[in-house]
């Protein structure tokens, strides 16, 4: 069987062993399983960037369109040298069930370029954006694939791509990519709504126990935007966030960071300089009531697992779980807040950015937020309810719903009546 996956070159093989037990519990057939473990379309690209020295270097870029049932393919960008064909393959996947399971009309998609961008001007990173468009341009749209920041891009960097976009289009079409400065068609409350969506997930699984926020122990790994502005959030909203990491130190605070020294380390970029320093490895085994992994993907693995103490972990980075420390987790009946529902509010603001720029409308932030809620909060209360008294399995119901959601709209459409298995 492996021989098999492994000589299809189209296949995924991450999704291919994340999906093996859930085409079991859905009882796919041989043609649906083959559909959902490959993606529609994948696209290479070699990214030529003149650089401040007059030098050409070429860069791999890629964009994966996992799946365009449900509607057009969103997804992220990100530069950073470790990108490959096959990790932005598994991250498509993962955006198609994360837009599936918050009901959002898109497919998922992923891209990025194979490029160490921390020693480039701003001018290279410009021309970077560009060139890369330029090669996009062509299996993008905003009925058909519409990308967003991810990491090490940001607003800055959707600035150049839909003005490259429009350049070459010759019109403007502000609704290609979301995540844009608010100046070029971005929506309010789009810095925060990864933060605030994983906020608005926590406190109702606190409700759904009959509990709150209040007093509840929090470590944080990982002070970017989002471990930033939820460690912010939780404080304002009663938490008590006691460690904080980036990817140089790591602090511990026994009775909570302030709120006031917090916001002010986020607006430096630093972590806050109280309470005492700790390892990052220390950090992920403290014992507290919520672990927040922030930062990248396989932060809590084989090795680690057995040494987790918290009773919740809401997993805010994409990925931030090695699928072999599952079972341990599960043994210690820690409950995982999977990150296609926890960090699903960058995607649902994205979504009401693409509204926006479509209508022409311009929606303030209360409104904004107001619609985040009413949609993260849902799907999650949703998803509890279907979970049942066994809250250890939220990542396994949550892939359950959304690949049936998927199959249902590829049925509708007749793809799978159409082919024969
Ligand atoms: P960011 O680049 O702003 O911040 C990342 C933070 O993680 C930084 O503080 C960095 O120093 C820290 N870090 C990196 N490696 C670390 C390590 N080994 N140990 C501890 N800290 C480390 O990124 P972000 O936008 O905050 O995204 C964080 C995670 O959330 C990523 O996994 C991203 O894919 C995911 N995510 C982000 C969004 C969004 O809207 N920004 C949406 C969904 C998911």
């Amino acid at each position: 069987m492996l021989n098999h996956v492994r000589e299809d070159r189209n296949i995924c093989i991450d999704c291919n062993t994340r999906l093996e037990k859930i085409f079991e519990m859905v009882g796919c057939s041989p043609v649906e399983r083959r559909l959902l473990n490959r993606p529609r379309r994948m696209t290479t690209f070699a990214v030529p960037v003149e650089m401040d020295s007059g030098e050409i270097q070429i860069f791999n870029g890629y964009r994966v369109l996992y799946n365009d049932a449900l509607g057009p393919g969103k997804g992220g960008l990100r530069y950073h040298p470790q990108v490959n064909l096959e990790e932005v393959k598994n991250l498509a996947f993962l955006m198609a069930l994360k837009c599936a399971l918050v009901e959002l009309p898109f497919g998922g998609a992923k891209g990025g370029v194979e490029v160490d961008p921390s020693s480039f001007s701003e001018a290279e990173k410009e021309r970077l954006s560009r060139s890369f468009m330029q090669q996009l341009y062509p299996v993008i749209g905003e009925e058909v694939d519409i990308p967003a920041p991810d990491v090490n891009t940001n607003e800055i960097t959707m600035g150049y791509l839909v003005d490259e976009y429009t350049r070459i289009h010759g019109s403007a079409v502000p609704a290609i990519v979301t995540g844009k400065p608010i100046a070029l068609g971005g929506s309010a409350g789009r810095k925060e709504a990864t933060s605030l969506g994983g906020a608005f997930v926590l406190r109702a699984y606190y409700a759904h126990r009959k509990d709150d926020l209040l007093g509840k122990t929090v470590a944080i790994q990982g002070f970017g935007n989002v471990g930033g502005h939820l460690a912010v959030l939780l404080t304002e909203w009663g938490a008590k966030v006691v460690a904080i990491s980036d990817s140089r130190t790591a602090r511990y605070a026994a009775d909570g960071f302030e709120k006031e020294v917090i916001a002010k380390a986020l607006a430096v970029g630093a972590v806050p300089a109280a309470g005492t320093e700790i390892t990052n490895a220390e950090l992920l085994t403290l014992d507290v009531d919520v672990l927040v992994p922030a930062a990248i993907s396989h932060q809590i693995t084989e090795e680690n697992a057995a040494d987790v103490r918290a009773s919740v972990i809401l997993e805010m980075a994409n990925d931030p779980i090695a699928t072999d420390a599952e079972a341990t987790l599960k043994e210690k009946d820690i409950v995982v807040i999977p990150d296609i529902i926890a960090n699903a509010g960058g995607v649902i603001v994205s979504y009401f950015e693409w509204v926006q720029n479509r209508s022409g409308e311009t929606w303030t932030k209360e409104v904004v937020n107001a619609e985040l809620e009413k949609k993260i909060t849902g799907a999650f209360e949703s998803l509890l309810t279907q979970s049942g008294t066994d809250q250890t399995n939220l990542r396994e119901r949550g892939y359950v719903v959304a690949v049936e959601r998927i199959l249902n709209a590829e049925r509708t459409r007749g793809r799978l009546a159409r082919q024969v298995s």
